[in-house]
């Protein structure tokens, strides 16, 4: 029950914005040289983090393969070794810029799933505060999130530990 209703927001978001969306928002930032309007906190050499413009929390990453095409299990060792690595680095940067309580990072993977962006893998990284699930079932309204998102992103691209 409790993980159901964790990931029901990005299926919400799915269902509100996937209309919304023109082409590949990852292949779009992966390609832009403009880190700051497509939200790009940080770029590695297989893949990229960037913020989710829906996100369920301030500070919520996206981390992306490059590469358009694979999810989970279709990545090759040195992008999954990179995204991982990226991941980790993501909670360190969470933690000096939020002190976040925890996190839940995962893979939606089939739109059931609540996947809004066909065909090109990202892993969510997400901060959790205690009580924040009080404000479960307005997650996928922007209007709840404290911090305007391009203070978000400065924050977090100053903060990566690397
Ligand atoms: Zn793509």
């Amino acid at each position: 029950m409790a993980l159901e209703r964790l990931w029901a927001p990005w299926r919400l978001e799915y269902v509100q914005h996937a209309d919304e969306q023109d082409g590949c928002i990852f292949c779009r930032a992966a390609e832009s040289r403009g880190d700051e309007e497509q939200l790009v906190v940080h770029r590695g050499e297989r893949a990229f983090v960037m913020l989710n413009k829906f996100p369920y929390a301030s500070g919520h990453l996206l981390v992306a393969p490059y590469r358009h095409g694979p999810n989970f299990g279709e990545l090759d060792d040195d992008e999954a070794l990179e995204i991982h690595r990226l991941g980790a680095e993501g909670l360190d940067a969470l933690r000096a810029v939020y002190a976040p309580d925890g996190f839940n990072l995962g893979w939606n993977i089939g739109r059931i799933a609540g996947v809004g962006i066909p065909d090109h893998g990202h892993l969510h990284v997400v901060p959790r505060w205690a009580g924040d699930t009080n404000f479960m079932p307005v997650l996928a309204d922007v209007k709840v999130i404290p911090e305007h998102l391009l203070a978000t992103r400065a924050k977090l691209a100053d903060a990566w530990p690397r």
